[in-house]
């Protein structure tokens, strides 16, 4: 998934047009910026490629969920459904907003199992957060439905999917609102960075001025604009959104790298009987920055992983004893811990988050490993990589 592989000429030209022409603040003085406006090319860029009404960018794929969090009204004592398997921000940004996470399984696809979500619904419920990890999707239809049935918002975080999609719509305009993450290890790279899209006016209206300290955004005499309300910083600067602006260009020509590399290492996994693979609700909109397989028992994938350690093939995830990605590993968020007295203390009917049944998950989970599929490698290096996996499988 990595962007950063593909850093180059394009980024520094966009980055020296700031330096050399423009204004690092992404906002007003227009007398000293030369017209050079670096973060609102890029909305208009994601709108475009999105096929989305609006965009907003920010500084991090975590402040991307705060901010539309707060944009769509889910805020204090809310309950909003998650999945076991995601990255830890999808929890704090929830948390920071005063809003209650609740745990629903993954099934076979890695995201969330439509039918754990349905049996996680009470009166609280405001959202749905369907999380597209590693490159692929949710059952987007059937969560859809029940999203649709239950009077819930759907927030996208499509911030290891960018470029995939699923039955022509692209990932992260399917939802209520989409999420990004430009970090320095995404699929495309701010340095720093993260966006939202959406079809929503008022969602969007919300976010541009929740993540600027409420600011209106109306004429262009910034210490006169309203503010209607309260917001924080989320701001992205002008010089990360040129470099977003290079990467993005890159994004098509990236996912079909991806695409091309990892059909070579399935094919030749596809050998083994043992594994069977991530499914995948739409293949086409896959957007291949992971090739994920499943092994038959824990035991044996406990086992491929370390052989795949030993053999040197670098790049492979077990999630499962992860610490970044999944629950069980998670202490801090099984016990809700802060630094200071949180919002979600104040409530006295708490799930036990260290007693949730999270089995469907673990069975899963336990049972998958993740490689990530590079850019810039070159024909001799994949057939070495499946030199390499053939002797980790048949244990020659
Ligand atoms: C990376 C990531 C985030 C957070 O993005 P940052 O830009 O690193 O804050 C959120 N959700 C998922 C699924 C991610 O992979």
């Amino acid at each position: 998934m990595p962007g950063f592989e593909w850093m180059g000429a394009e980024e520094k030209a966009e980055i020296n047009q700031v330096l050399d022409q423009g204004f690092i603040f992404r906002y007003n003085f227009d007398g000293v910026r030369n017209n050079v406006w670096k973060a609102r090319e890029m909305e208009a860029m994601l709108c475009e490629r999105m096929q989305t009404q609006y965009a907003h960018l920010v500084s991090s794929g975590t402040g991307a969920l705060s901010v539309a969090y707060h944009a769509m009204g889910v805020g204090a004592g809310d309950e909003v459904i998650v999945p076991t398997f995601t990255f830890v921000a999808s929890v704090e940004a929830l948390v920071a907003a005063g809003a209650i996470p609740v745990f629903a399984d993954v099934d076979d696809t890695l995201c969330l199992n439509p039918a754990s979500v349905e049996s996680k619904i009470t009166p609280r419920t405001k959202a749905i957060n369907v999380v597209q990890m590693c490159g692929s999707m949710a059952d987007m239809d059937a969560i859809l439905a029940i999203a649709k049935k239950h009077n819930l918002l759907v927030i996208e975080d499509a911030c290891q999917a960018i470029g995939g999609s699923y039955k022509g719509k692209p990932l992260g305009s399917i939802g209520d609102v989409g999420c990004f993450s430009f970090d320095s290890v995404k699929t495309i790279t701010c340095g720093e960075g993260g966006g939202i899209i959406t079809n929503n006016e008022i969602i969007y209206r919300n976010a541009h001025m929740y993540s600027d300290h409420g600011h209106d955004h109306i004429g262009n005499d910034r210490g006169a604009e309203g503010h209607p309300i309260m917001g924080l910083n989320y701001r992205i600067s002008d010089l990360n959104a040129a470099m977003g602006v290079a990467q993005l260009r890159k994004l098509d020509d990236m996912v079909a790298v991806q695409r091309k590399n990892k059909a070579k290492l399935k094919n030749a996994l596809s050998q083994f009987s043992e594994i069977s693979f991530r499914r995948l609700p739409d293949p086409e909109g896959d957007q291949a920055s992971f090739l994920t397989f499943m092994l038959p028992t824990e035991a044996r994938t406990v086992e491929i992983n370390q052989k795949l350690k030993d053999s040197g093939v670098d790049g492979c995830f077990y999630w499962y004893a992860n610490n970044w990605h999944y629950i069980k590993n998670w202490p801090q968020i099984q016990n809700m811990v802060g630094a200071a007295k949180l919002p979600i203390h104040l409530n006295d009917d708490l799930p036990d988050y260290t007693q949730l049944d999270t089995s469907a998950s673990d069975a899963v989970m336990s049972r998958s490993i993740s490689m990530l599929i590079k850019l810039n490698w070159t024909e001799a290096d994949i057939e070495q990589r499946i030199e390499k996996l053939k002797q980790v499988f048949t244990g020659a």
